[in-house]
């Protein structure tokens, strides 16, 4: 199977339809194997546009959704990142080519947060695999809560379907002028992408598009 051929491919669909426009994210979304963060009888697929099994009752996200929170959020080299939802660790990883480059005199760092432990020790293995380890950091627990210890972030990527209400814990570990990209709405239908922008106490909201999450669950998500 020609990996690199399909990635390649896959990255030129992206770009024709205007999902892909930034140069880091272009490089991360030629660099990073895709097929390395999928169960191995389902790799044939890793270069579809959808979303595919990772086991847990989980998935990792379309590639298509990958490059277009990614866009969202305006990832820069340097970014201090906050994920909530490791899955696969293929996302973390896209944020983590396009942040810390190599040869970077000022690497980004992502701190992800997943709630299955399973998940977060294969999502490890992974992103170790592929070569991103010093950039990424796992954390096992409740993403709702965010992470207080690296606060604030610069950019905040939630890859699983909040409640309408977005965590508090969140917007108060968003940097002023920081941006979080978060799909919000009902439990299995009717949310949608939204580009939230910090000023100051205020939170600017973008509606971006709808889509199709697994719910966020936890103290401040979904019971
Ligand atoms: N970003 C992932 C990737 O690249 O593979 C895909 C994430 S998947 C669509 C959503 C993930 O959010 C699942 O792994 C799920 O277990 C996780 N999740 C849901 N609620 C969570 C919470 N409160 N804290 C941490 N992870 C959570």
């Amino acid at each position: 199977m020609d990996y690199e051929q399909k990635r390649k491919d896959l990255v030129e669909k992206l770009k024709e339809k205007d999902i892909l426009k930034s140069e880091n994210i272009i490089r991360a979304m030629l660099k990073v194997p895709r097929e390395k963060f999928i169960p191995e009888q389902a790799r044939s697929s890793a270069y579809i546009d959808a979303p595919l099994s990772i086991g847990s009752d989980q998935t990792i996200s379309a590639p298509h959704m990958n490059a277009m929170m990614c866009e969202v959020l305006e990832l820069k080299e340097g970014d201090k990142i906050l994920e909530v939802g490791t899955g696969s660790g293929y996302h973390a990883s896209l944020c983590a080519e396009a942040v810390a480059p190599s040869g970077s005199e000022n690497p980004g760092h992502i701190y992800t947060i997943e709630r299955h432990k399973n998940l977060a020790e294969s999502a490890k293995e992974s992103i170790e695999e592929v070569g991103y380890s010093q950039y990424v950091t796992i954390i096992i627990g409740d993403g709702t809560l965010g992470y207080e210890e690296k606060a604030p972030y610069d950019k905040i990527l939630v890859t699983a379907a909040s409640p309408k209400r977005i965590p508090e814990p969140l917007k108060k570990q968003l940097k002023n002028g920081g941006i979080m990209c978060i799909p919000a709405g009902s439990k299995t239908f009717s949310q949608y992408l939204y580009k939230i922008v910090r000023k100051g106490n205020s939170f600017e909201s973008e509606k971006i598009t709808g889509v199709r999450f697994v719910p966020l669950y936890g103290k401040y998500g979904f019971q």
